[in-house]
This record gives structure tokens, sequence and C-alpha cells, in this order.
């Protein structure tokens, strides 16, 4: 069994045929995903398919492309959504430098109100990050003994920042982009990571694995993935599966209800 952590099934590419690409899906053993939000209307949309789908989780969080300052009332709309047990994390949430797409002053700020709701609601956070690393350590260092965990999703960055990250007690998600062959930064962080700190996704529709490059990607090509890392570590894709599967449903608190009702 795969779990996809990493998918926006709320996407325009889906909305025909959500329950065959969930089928399809299930064809290549990949039996739950998380759907990820990206602003207050994707992750309603989000939430609501993830009452509606049996192994269908959800995030709720603002992108760095839309970031913004957060004023008291939509924080609260987030709050409230995270009220549905199957909202499982904040996310994805953080800083990207490379599309620019807001100034970062904002992204920051964005990103540092996204990691106090996580903290006060007890959930994980799934960041976002593109050539951002320097400042989002800063950032997350003051959370970290608050914050319940945090994945780095389709990580970018080369082994040395892994380490960091690794350090600071994240999870690194490699998505289908490993498969290629110019990737071999993210093939040798793929290769080095402890397997019970890496979790495999797919971010569809974007970035389809090989064979399927340059195509719509969807949550059944996560296998290909799994299977690249298999192939890297010399280990047999079950072990892959079952370890990365382990690791997601530990951090989101899927199976075991480790969610934290504390500090609500
Ligand atoms: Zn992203
Ligand atoms: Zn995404």
């Amino acid at each position: 069994m795969l779990i996809d952590t990493h998918a926006h099934l709320d996407f325009p590419e889906f909305s025909g045929d959500l329950p065959a690409v969930l089928e399809r899906a299930r064809e290549k053993g990949v039996q739950e995903v998380v759907t990820i939000g990206i602003d207050l209307d994707s992750s309603r949309r989000a939430s609501e398919l993830a009452v509606t789908y049996p192994g269908i989780y959800a995030t709720v969080g603002i992108h760095p492309h839309g970031a913004r300052e957060l004023e008291d009332t939509l924080l609260t709309r987030f709050e409230d959504l995270t009220g549905n047990r199957r909202v499982v994390a904040i996310g994805e949430i953080g800083l990207d430098y490379y599309r620019d797409r807001q100034p970062r002053p904002i992204q920051k700020r964005c990103l540092q109100q996204q990691i106090e709701l996580a903290c006060s609601t007890g959930l994980p956070a799934v960041f976002h990050i593109r050539e951002a690393f320097d400042d989002f350590l800063k950032i997350v260092k003051g959370y970290c003994s608050r914050l319940r965990g945090g994945i780095l999703h389709c990580f970018s960055g080369d082994w040395r920042i892994a380490r960091i990250c690794l350090d600071m007690g994240f999870i690194l998600s490699i998505p289908g982009t490993v498969t290629f062959p110019k990737a071999l930064e993210q093939q040798e962080v793929a290769r080095l990571t402890p397997l019970d700190r890496i979790v495999v996704e797919t971010d569809c529709p974007y970035l389809a694995p090989v064979p399927f490059r340059g195509k719509i990607n969807e949550p059944a090509y996560v296998y290909y993935t799994a299977q690249k890392i298999a192939e890297l570590r010399g280990c047999p894709l079950e072990e892959v599966a079952r370890q990365t599967t382990s690791n997601a449903h530990a951090i989101f608190g899927i199976a075991s209800n480790l969610r934290s009702t504390s500090t609500r």
C-alpha cells in the first residue's frame, strides 16, 4: 500500500473523472491521498473531498504564491476547517523565492501566521520551500518546540540542506522528478535519507514521473516514484511502500488518531 501525500485533487484537471482517477490509484496500491489546499476556496474544496471519498485526507492553508497579511477573520476560517477530523495538516505554506510572486516580507509574515495556526491546532505543517531555505530555517527554528512536525514537500534542497532539515525533525517528501535522469541531487537525497524520514508524493496534476513525464500527473503515478526510490536504495519496493506509508500515517495522525487535542 502507498499513500500520495501531496495531490491537488480539487484542480480542474480532475473535475471530470475523480472516481476513475481514484480507482486507477487503487489499482496501483495507492489507497490514500492527501489533497492540499492553496487558498481558502481550495482548502474548503479539499476538506469536502475528504469527507466525500474514503481514503482522502485534506490540508488547509495559503500557498506562498497567494501570500498576504492574514487578518484574524481569515485565520479563524482556516481554524474552523481544522475542526473536520479529516483535515490532517496546515499547508501548503512556505516561501517561494524562485517564482517570487509576492513580496518576501509578506511571504514570511504569512508563513509565520500559519505556523502559529499549526501550533495552536496541534496539526503538523506541509511546507513549500523553493530557493528560500535560509529564511525558512531562521523562521521555523523558533517554533520547533511547539510544532507537531512538518513535511518539506517536493524537497528540492541538496544533501547538505536535507541533513539540516532532518536534524530539525522534519520529513522529506520525494516527488516524481526523482525519476528524471538529470535529477542527481534529488536522487542522492532519496538514497541517503533514512527510510523512516521519507514520504512520497505526486504534486499532481504537475510533475509526472517517467514514463509519464510531460503528461497530467495523478495519484496512481506515485508508484513510479516509490519504485525509483527502491531502485536507488537497492531495497524492495514493498519496503519503501510500507515504511513511507507508516511515516505518513504517523505524521498526519491518520491510522492511530495521534492528533493532539490538548492544545485546542
Ligand atoms: Zn508546492
Ligand atoms: Zn502543491
